[in-house]
């Protein structure tokens, strides 16, 4: 099964989002748990997630990817900072149990100067101190552009994360395609080796997740910016292979492309007929 969707506005509610993805050609997507660039939450509805739940049953919708906001730094030098990053994963973690066996997606962070070390501690206490042995969701590290001090860019650094949680069972990864090529891992003529890279420092089956986005800048740039499919950096053929990779098969692929909802359609279209 080819599972494909987009970053849809979660202000509409659950449902009304899985409605939009069924329009758009998806059978799945990424939603913001909560304002991306603050924090602050809707309150949550458990009838409209489960009335979600059903609807992606009946359309036999693949993993939905939630994401954590941007704000939420568990890296930071700042105790404040940090405390909000417990409090925001904590509630989201409770609320995607709504939604369950379902992905959690978040920014591993940026450690502000203080070193990768220092920032990883922090990361870890925010996993070990809110997730559960019992939980359903599977968190995932998304793989960074390493703008900044971002932590996540290399699969080593994942690799620390994932060793010191006491979760593992429960934590993942969610491989962005501009992301990594930024960092400096070839997802053109090199894709394959770079995912047996993947394989080597961290396992293929610690891959939940794609998001699929062109990038604006060449490979090592080190710059975060999304490119429609097809009109950046990687380009349509390179993207066309990183769908039909062997190794991704049956994930889900999320686009965050700089589209609005008939942009992202067009783009699904494009990949439905790239799809072998
Ligand atoms: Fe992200
Ligand atoms: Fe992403
Ligand atoms: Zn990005």
């Amino acid at each position: 099964m080819f599972y494909i969707g987009c970053h849809l506005s979660s202000s509409g509610g659950y449902l009304n989002m899985g409605k939009t993805a069924s329009e758009l050609g998806a059978n799945t997507f990424q939603f913001f748990t909560r304002n991306p660039r603050g924090g602050s939450a809707k309150k949550f509805d458990a009838d409209d997630a489960s009335a979600l739940v059903s609807y992606m049953k009946e359309n036999n919708f693949g993993k939905i990817v939630a994401h954590a906001p941007y704000t939420l730094n568990p890296a930071s030098a700042e105790a404040k900072t940090r405390e909000f990053a417990n409090s925001v994963f904590a509630d989201d973690i409770e609320i995607m149990e709504h939604l369950p066996h379902n992905l959690y997606n978040f920014h591993p962070g940026s450690h502000v100067g203080q070193g990768t070390d220092i920032g990883i501690r922090y990361i870890l206490e925010m996993l070990n101190g809110n997730m559960r042995r019992d939980m359903t969701t599977t968190v995932l590290l998304e793989t960074m552009a390493g703008k900044g001090s971002e932590i996540g860019s290399t699969f080593e650094e994942l690799r620390t994360i994932i060793d010191g949680c006491e979760y593992k069972e429960h934590l993942g990864v969610c491989l962005d395609t501009c992301h990594i090529s930024d960092a400096g891992y070839d997802v053109r003529d090199g894709f394959e080796e770079t995912l047996l890279e993947f394989d080597r420092i961290i396992g293929l089956d610690r891959l939940y997740a794609v998001h699929l986005n062109d990038s604006k800048n060449p490979m090592g740039a080190h710059k975060d910016r999304h490119e429609k499919i097809g009109q950046g950096f990687i380009g349509l053929d390179h993207i066309g292979k990183i769908i039909n990779n062997a190794h991704l098969s049956g994930l889900p692929f999320e686009l965050e492309t700089p589209n609005d909802n008939d942009g992202y359609a067009y783009e699904i279209k494009l990949l439905k007929g790239l799809k072998k």
